[in-house]
């Protein structure tokens, strides 16, 4: 090996590890783990009394408010639990609009006045936090001295025990609100948005002729794909520990292109690691199913099955903190960028989206025959309607600096919002367009051919991995969102264009006169596939023809950051949350400046990574070899022979252009614009460029320097020798 000594030491530690064998999985089966750290149902059935656990089922099951006296048997039940389970403290947990989850604990303790000390925890210790709220962003919604902020207690999301090796704490999810009452969180929305949807869908329903509708409820699955790499190499790499991505990199001999990651075999201590982060989250209470290799070397995923929206975006960022944790027990550093590596697929989250309830089953299941199920033409008519509407807002809910890595490149889908509905459904919206749908297109079967094989139902339509949105079979999947990202802000946004598409389909056919019902919904269905199928495309996302003819269409291709963060207080989006009480005009261009805040703050930590490292490390490497290189031309002149220049020429040229672009990079970065709008242009348009010229010498120099020198983890090192 000829690696510089960090780097021997961080390929040495790497190829020593060996896994631990923590769980005993002989003795206990997985299902006895499910759910043990969770308040659950069945918990609150046995703890409770009768009247109690009644009521506050009736809240979670139908919307309605919580009954006074409620909290406080409850909290009762809470803290005996909890106590039981080792815990000494409660937190209440919530995401602020740093899409981060945060935690304040506090002790159950509490002194007796002899000396001694009780645990207490009442209702309004649960119901209510006190937060100091000055250091969370707020869009300047509140002073810095304006700093009380609250957090309220989330009945509808199970409280549960996280633990540490030493002690649990009791974990309450709750939204987190300002003193004035503005929403400074990606919860309260949701909630907001779920109740709308519940609404509108209820009218919908209701029109149909079901007198029985219980509650509707988004549901949400989010598929969550991560790399892992050893510790010791991540260690070694500034740009990971502070950006969370690699900003050089020399592309390896080898990457992805022999297609042999995906679905792979999962390396041992990788699947330990998996045993272990998923024993943790079916203790959780998070039901995660699915698991595999993901098509970039040393990337995986992991998928939960659907849940209540709310609770899935609650789950979901368990999940990250779950991943993050035991990868650490295990050696290994999990990373959720987007974009770690340059050069081989980056990571992101499948959001599958649906809405039903207990009566009416999944509202987006199409049936057999599609043409005459005009329940679910219509919610989907209302989909295809709202994402036509929208796909600016649905673009910029997941907009960060580092989904714009992703977002267009030949592996995710395009910055281009289309729907993909598949041939059966395509067919019957067109037959709609231009009047009745008579007929749905065949699903059929498959025969194999060798009679031992069974016979395999086929679905109707193909899948279509290029596409933003796609409808896959009962449900729609939306896949731009970004991996490190809180699903929450998206749910928020395609809840609440349901609501208002659904809003806008019901007060048409609550309007049709006694017996032409079906002549309404025929007629609203026609205007909606004449007016919004634009927006639904089967072919491939990636394709130059579709950047065409998506243009000529009309339809956005918001690609960057800056691009789409103004479509958060366009005028329709103002509306359509105003409406329905999701957020004011107030609070979303406050979300909208925070967005703004933290795409020029994180181009800013990267620019000036970028400057450290091509400063500190790489030029003095580059430097050394030089130096060793003009040595060696002058001991070879000496000696009388005829000395080869051209590496030393090569490196020259290579430093120098490093040296450019340093320069024009610091330049780039000590420039400010006046305003956020101008700021973020400045960083997208300038900065972003700049590092890039500098990561082109600093990747050239990679593959000229003596490898003893170098004193980066190589790619190879980080994606191939860390199983
Ligand atoms: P894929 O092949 O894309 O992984 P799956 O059928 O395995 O598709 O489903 C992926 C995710 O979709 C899972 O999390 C699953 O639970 C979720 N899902 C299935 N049905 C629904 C639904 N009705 N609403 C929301 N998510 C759903
Ligand atoms: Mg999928």
């Amino acid at each position: 090996m000829s690696a510089s000594p960090s780097r021997i030491a961080a390929i040495q530690a790497a190829n020593y590890y060996r896994v631990p064998a923590t769980l005993p999985y002989k003795d206990a089966h997985s299902a006895s783990l499910y759910g043990s750290a969770v308040f659950n149902e069945k918990v609150m059935q046995a703890r409770l009394p009768k009247a109690v656990y009644k009521s506050l089922k009736k809240t979670i099951e139908t919307g309605s408010p919580l009954e006074a006296g409620t909290a406080d048997v409850v909290a009762l039940a809470l803290k005996d639990w909890a106590l039981e389970r080792g815990a000494t403290h409660y937190a209440h947990i919530f995401t602020p609009l740093t899409g981060i989850t945060a935690e304040k604990h506090d002790s159950f303790l509490e002194p007796d006045g002899k000396g001694g000390a009780i645990a207490e925890f009442s209702g309004k210790q649960l119901i209510q936090g006190e937060p100091d709220a000055s250091s969370f962003p707020s869009g300047g919604i509140r002073s810095t001295f304006e700093a009380r902020g609250y957090t309220a207690w989330d009945v509808t999301s199970p409280c549960y025990v996280s633990e540490s090796p030493n002690g649990t704490t009791l974990c309450i999810p709750t939204a987190f609100v300002s003193w004035t009452g503005e929403v400074l969180d990606l919860k309260t929305p949701v909630l907001r948005s779920m109740k709308a949807l519940d609404e509108q869908a209820r009218r919908i329903l209701k029109l149909f002729g079901h007198h029985n509708i219980a509650m509707v409820t988004a549901t949400a699955g989010p598929e969550q794909e991560y790399f892992l790499i050893d510790r010791n190499f991540y260690l070694a790499r500034p740009d990971l520990v502070s950006a969370g991505r690699t900003l050089f990199g020399a592309k390896p001999p080898k990457g992805q292109e022999f297609e042999d990651q995906y679905f792979g075999v999962i390396p041992e201590r990788v699947q330990a690691f998996m045993h272990e982060s998923e024993a943790e989250l079916y203790r959780l209470g998070i039901p995660v199913k699915t698991r595999h290799n993901e098509v970039a070397p040393s990337q995986y995923e992991i998928a939960p099955i659907y849940e209540n929206a709310n609770i899935a975006a609650d789950h979901q960022q368990q999940i990250m903190i779950t991943l993050k944790k035991v990868a650490r027990q295990y050696g290994m550093e999990c990373l959720l960028h987007e974009k770690p590596f340059a050069g081989v697929n980056g990571s992101g989250k499948h959001l599958n989206w649906s809405l039903g309830n207990a009566t009416q089953g999944n509202l987006l299941e199409p049936g057999h025959t599609p043409h005459e199920n005009m329940q679910f033409l219509v919610f989907c008519a209302a989909v295809i309607r709202a994402v036509h509407k929208h796909a600016g807002l649905l673009r910029a809910c997941v907009a960060s600096a580092s989904n714009d890595h992703r977002l267009g490149a030949n592996e995710a889908p395009p910055a281009i919002i289309s729907i993909f509905l598949g041939d059966q459904l395509t067919d019957v919206f067109e037959q709609l367009k231009k009047g009745a749908a008579k007929s749905s297109k065949k699903s059929g079967t498959m025969h194999l051919g060798v009679d031992t094989l069974p016979v395999l139902p086929k679905d109707a339509g193909d899948r279509n991995r290029t596409s933003p949105f796609a409808f896959t079979g009962n449900k729609f999947e939306y896949r731009a969102v970004a991996s490190n990202q809180s699903i929450a802000a998206l749910l928020t946004a395609l809840n609440t264009i349901m609501s208002e598409s659904l809003d806008y389909i019901a007060t048409k056919l609550e309007k049709a006169p006694k017996g032409k019902f079906n002549a309404a919904v025929a007629a609203v269905l026609t205007e909606i596939a004449k007016e919004h199928m634009a927006v639904v495309f089967n072919g491939n996302g990636y394709s130059e023809e579709w950047h065409n003819e998506a243009a000529k269409r009309g339809l956005p291709n918001l690609k960057t950051s800056p691009d789409c963060l103004p479509v958060l207080t366009a005028k329709e989006t103002i509306a359509a949350y105003e409406k329905y009480g999701v957020l004011s005009k107030r609070e979303l261009e406050a979300r909208r400046d925070i967005a703004y805040e933290q795409y020029v703050k994180a181009v800013n930590v990267e620019a000036n990574l970028v400057l450290e490292l091509a400063i500190t490390k790489i030029y003095p490497a580059a430097v050394r070899y030089q130096t060793e290189l003009a040595k060696n031309v002058a001991a070879v002149k000496a000696a009388g022979g005829e000395p080869l220049t051209c590496m030393l020429e090569w490196v020259t040229e290579q430093i120098a252009a490093l040296a450019a672009a340093c320069k024009k990079l610091s330049e780039a970065r000590e420039h400010h614009a006046s305003g956020l709008v101008a700021e973020a242009a400045h960083s997208c348009e300038e900065v972003l460029p700049a590092m890039l010229e500098v990561r082109k010498a600093v990747d050239a120099l990679e593959g000229i320097v003596a490898d003893d020198l170098w004193p980066l983890p190589t790619y190879e090192e980080m994606l191939f020798i860390s199983k």
